[in-house]
């Protein structure tokens, strides 16, 4: 039997996955290139002396925090592949609202809580422009996976990073108590911020060393939070933020992140993605509404916004139909 030919949007979507591909595996490899075993032994009389400051000061005998183990490093890469690959499972293949809340739950306690925010790929931004521009810094190969494997998600399942592994994406969608929607011109307006934000983080992070500065990580309004410490207005900062979340949501991911505008690259071409109906459409548009991240348009999940937070399968009447997908009628079953 005779195949049926490809139609012109389907190539189309194999070109771009094919480019997609090649610059993601392009990008990987010059920043391997740049990555290498990072030493974080400074010696004690580097720092300043005593002798020098004089007074009562006493050359403080720890000049770094001892770095992580490798063992603890490698089960954060691990876990955030797991994380990723449980967020397309749960989001993608049992439609589960539930199972996603419970992901975001496990994102905040592991890399929010437990890990104060620093297993973060929203920062490694920096670590690995720097390592692409000055060959005197060093990036660690944790770095450059925790940075890529999102990214690689991305180009496979759309954003399941922020459907609830991401902590910082993940303690805004647990706040979201009474949704309000943005109107959507001023909404896309506000999501402009976020390259603008990225633009700004990369020219001052390859800046000489002297003068660089990580500002994502500085402005970050979540891990004050997570470390029950930090600058008061940091810590004010972060409130107004979850405050804020409680009827908007996700402002930070939505109009700031720069990762998350990273992320909604690959996530454009992505193999598999959020599709609010299990099977056929209805175009009933009981869905309209139903995202509060202004992710739905045309009664359609658009790839590069939705963050595959599954709270729309709930609107759909297919999502509850016994013969429409059997995940999610097991789900509506239970
Ligand atoms: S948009 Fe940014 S902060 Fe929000 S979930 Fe995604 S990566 Fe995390
Ligand atoms: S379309 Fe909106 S509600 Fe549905 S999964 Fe995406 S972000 Fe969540």
């Amino acid at each position: 039997m005779a195949s049926t030919p490809p139609t012109p949007d389907r190539i189309r979507k194999r070109r771009a996955l094919g480019l997609l591909g090649t610059a993601l595996l392009l990008l990987a490899g010059a920043v391997l290139a740049a990555a290498q075993h990072v030493d974080y032994a400074r010696p004690v009389e580097a720092a300043p002396q005593e002798r020098d400051i004089g007074a009562d000061y006493r050359t403080p005998v720890v000049q770094h925090a001892p770095p992580r183990a490798q063992w603890r490093e490698a089960v954060d890469v691990g876990l955030l592949a797991v994380g990723l690959g449980l967020g397309a499972w749960l989001s993608l293949a049992r439609r589960s609202r539930a199972g996603m809340l419970l992901l975001a739950v496990g994102g905040v306690a592991y890399f929010g809580f437990y890990r104060r925010g620093c297993v973060c790929p929203i920062g490694s931004i920096q670590n690995v422009a720097v390592a692409l521009t000055d060959p005197q810094y060093a990036v660690s190969y944790f770095t450059v996976a925790i940075f890529l494997l999102p990214l690689m998600a991305a180009a496979l399942f759309g954003r399941v990073f922020c459907g609830g592994v991401c902590p910082l994406g993940a303690i805004q969608e647990l706040v979201l108590l009474r949704p309000i929607q943005v109107p959507a011109r001023v909404d896309r307006a506000l999501r402009w911020l976020r390259w603008a934000y990225l633009g700004l983080a990369l020219t001052l992070a390859v800046r000489p060393a002297p003068v660089r500065d990580f500002i994502i990580c500085r402005f970050d309004p979540f891990v004050p939070l997570f470390r029950f410490a930090g600058p008061a207005y940091m810590l004010v900062l972060g409130g107004t933020f979850l405050v804020l979340g409680t009827v908007i949501g996700r402002p930070y991911c939505r109009w700031l992140c720069p990762y998350g505008a990273l992320l909604s690259l690959p996530a454009r071409v992505a193999w598999r993605s959020v599709s609010i109906t299990p099977d056929r459409e209805y175009d009933c548009g009981l869905c309209a509404t139903a995202c509060p991240y202004g992710a739905i348009e045309e009664r359609r999940a658009v790839r590069t916004d939705c963050v595959s937070c599954a709270r729309c399968y709930r609107h759909c009447p297919r999502h509850h139909v016994p013969n429409g997908a059997p995940a999610a009628a097991a789900e509506a079953r239970s």
